[in-house]
């Protein structure tokens, strides 16, 4: 996505040689322009897969999975890093580890918004190691639901997380895909 390439190469600043930081327009301020381009992207590549559900995990998968949730007409369902008091009924729950906090978060998502019958449609800002992917994927097949793939803002093509995914059958689509930081410059797969 063309786009997006060219916001992440202008606006992302590479941290401690392996994280890139893109609060100009995905993690703080959101463009919601861009957002909604991101999930018409998502959605002509997933639409005749009969989706019923957006899974993200909060906070950063909620901007690009409420607009795919509009591109598709379905509900958004984010898994909560914390058990709410407000949060009463059965939940799934499953752990990630933060590759970018280093901290692991018991995440839960509760049981009467994901059934059987959902066709899921993971989608995330980033996609480095694949635990969070992983994580949202556990909490699916907990339910007995089907998931039809994993829609990814910006993947970092150098960590295993896409490979990972793949291995497990998941329909992958990343719209920006990362080679390198190397050097605290971005440089894209489509460069190399
Ligand atoms: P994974 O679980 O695939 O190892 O990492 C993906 C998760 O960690 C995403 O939910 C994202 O929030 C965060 N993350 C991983 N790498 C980066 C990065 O380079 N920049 C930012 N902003 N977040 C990242």
């Amino acid at each position: 996505m063309k786009e997006l390439q060219q916001k992440v190469k202008e606006e992302g600043v590479v941290i401690a040689g392996s994280v890139l930081k893109v609060d100009a327009f995905l993690n703080h301020q959101i463009d919601a322009a861009l957002m909604k381009q991101v999930a018409a992207h998502f959605y002509d590549y997933y639409k005749n897969k009969g989706v019923t559900k957006i899974l993200t995990i909060e906070a950063s998968g909620i901007a690009p999975s409420i607009m795919a949730a509009l591109a598709f007409d379905v509900p958004c369902l984010f898994a909560k890093k914390a058990i709410p008091s407000t949060l009463t009924e059965a939940v799934y729950e499953t752990d990630i580890h933060s590759y970018t906090k280093n901290r692991t978060s018991h995440v839960v998502v509760s049981q009467k918004f994901l059934s059987t019958d959902d066709k899921v449609l993971i989608i995330d800002d980033f996609l480095a190691n694949g635990e969070a992917a992983l994580g949202l994927y556990d909490l699916v097949k907990q339910a007995g639901a089907e998931c039809v793939g994993v829609g990814i803002v910006i993947e970092k093509s150098f960590q295993q997380g896409a490979d990972r995914l793949k291995n497990e059958g998941l329909d992958v689509l990343s719209l920006c895909r990362i080679a390198s930081l190397e050097g605290d410059k971005v440089t894209l797969v489509e460069e190399e």
